[in-house]
């Protein structure tokens, strides 16, 4: 059984000082919590001191991207083993602010994801469809893409290490969700062709997310459906209680 997974990504919010603050709360909120993960993506500049607010506590840090070079001449880029260095333990990868913005593509995503876990951290690696690519029935097709060229070359133990946050473009930051049958519909084609294309027991361990306007008011419902092992919260995570609100959602007992 895999266990919830809720991770909030902050984006470009909160100084190193409102991220300790925030952390310093919501690890006493979830102090006693096993049944659900719960990690936060601060900006590499609150990394180190979100890492060392989080120590000891329930809450895993994640950083928002990083670069597939251990060093060199790359300004403005920070490197895996930096941000493990710094106290986080999973990166975000291929977010679609990051490809739409700044240019990152499959094979990017793929050099990434292979760096995270050579540095020890836990990729979570994002993929979903545009607007004009579900509208052209295309969804099932921009998956599989992203899927093959993106995850390319990793081993069946690092898919079922992995965490895939399934995020319709359309739905992230726009307040419209995905219905729960669309997330479904979409967790089940990711899930399979993890079974056809890495084996039955990686795809079982491997955590789908789903990410995209998630809220306390409509977590509950996406999260209970099958093969949705979580969330990632853009904004709806900025704001301490709201985010405890989705990771008791999360709980598949009762709620916090
Ligand atoms: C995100 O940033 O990954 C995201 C899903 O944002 P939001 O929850 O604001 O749609």
């Amino acid at each position: 059984m895999r266990t919830p997974f809720i991770a909030g990504n902050w984006k470009m919010y909160k100084t190193v000082a409102d991220a300790v603050k925030y952390v310093k709360e919501l690890r006493g909120l979830v102090k006693d919590l096993d049944a659900v993960e719960v990690v936060l993506a601060p900006t590499f500049t609150a990394l180190f001191a979100a890492a060392e607010a989080a120590r000891n506590s329930n809450v895993g840090i994640a950083a928002q991207d990083l670069h597939w070079e251990r060093e060199g001449a790359f300004t403005g880029e920070i490197s895996g083993q930096m941000i493990r260095e710094a106290g986080a333990t999973y990166a975000i990868v291929g977010h679609s602010e990051r490809r739409s913005l700044f240019g990152e593509t499959d094979a990017s995503v793929n050099r990434k994801v292979a760096a995270a876990f050579a540095a020890g951290l836990c990729p979570i690696a994002c993929i979903g469809e545009t607007l004009d690519q579900r509208e052209r029935n295309e969804t099932f097709d921009v998956l599989d893409r992203q899927i093959t060229q993106g995850l390319d070359g990793l081993t069946a133990e690092q898919i079922g290490q992995l965490v895939i946050a399934y995020e319709p473009v359309w739905a992230i930051g726009t307040g419209r969700n995905a219905t729960p049958a669309q997330a479904s519909e979409a967790h089940g084609h990711i899930r399979s062709r993890l079974r056809q294309w890495f084996g039955q027991e990686p795809a079982e361990l491997c955590h789908v997310i789903y990410g995209g306007s998630v809220k306390p008011e409509n977590a509950r419902e996406l999260l209970s459906q099958p093969d949705v092992d979580g969330a990632l919260v853009g904004g709806a995570s900025l704001d301490v209680r709201s985010f405890l609100q989705i990771v008791a959602s999360a709980r598949r007992d009762e709620a916090l």
